[in-house]
């Protein structure tokens, strides 16, 4: 099946880097399919990989449109936003000193379904919420630029 592409730009808001050093990082496996989303944020945008055939948002990326079967994909930005679909505290000490931190889902206001796993900063555990609206910074560490999110409005 081919829909009818919409390849307009998306506009993206940059988001900013964040310096969140308690978070531990494993370094991201980078394949050709990916090594554009760990390297999207160096200018502050979040770019997700998306079908030039149906337009469809595919994540992770993989090259192939689960909707139209289209192997045309390629990464484009998006604004950023989403809410938070589901997240939890992380307890778990992985390194001397850390601090507990939440783990999210976010799915991005482009699609029904993009979803992301991430990290919520600048948000205190207690106010933390489903359907919490969010926007994309963030953390650079080991060459790679990982997005992390924190809440629109003041908290
Ligand atoms: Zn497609």
């Amino acid at each position: 099946m081919r829909g009818s592409a919409d390849h307009s730009p998306v506009a993206g808001a940059a988001g900013p880097v964040v310096d969140d050093v308690l978070i531990h990082r494993m370094t991201p496996a980078v394949d050709p399919d990916c090594a554009f989303f760990w390297a999207s944020g160096a200018d502050g945008l979040l770019r997700m990989q998306r079908c030039r055939d149906c337009g469809y948002f595919v994540h992770p990326p993989a090259g192939f449109c689960p909707r139209c079967e289209g192997t045309r994909c390629e990464p484009r930005v998006v604004s950023g936003t989403g809410q938070v679909h589901t997240l939890t505290v992380n307890h778990q000490p992985w390194v001397p000193g850390q601090r507990p931190y939440i783990i999210a889902i976010v799915e991005l206001d482009e699609q029904q379904g993009l979803r992301l796993t991430t990290n919520l900063v600048n948000c205190p555990f207690d106010v933390a919420y489903v359907g919490m609206r969010v926007s994309v910074g963030f953390v650079h560490r080991h060459g790679s630029w990982y997005p992390v999110f924190m809440p629109i409005e003041a908290v």
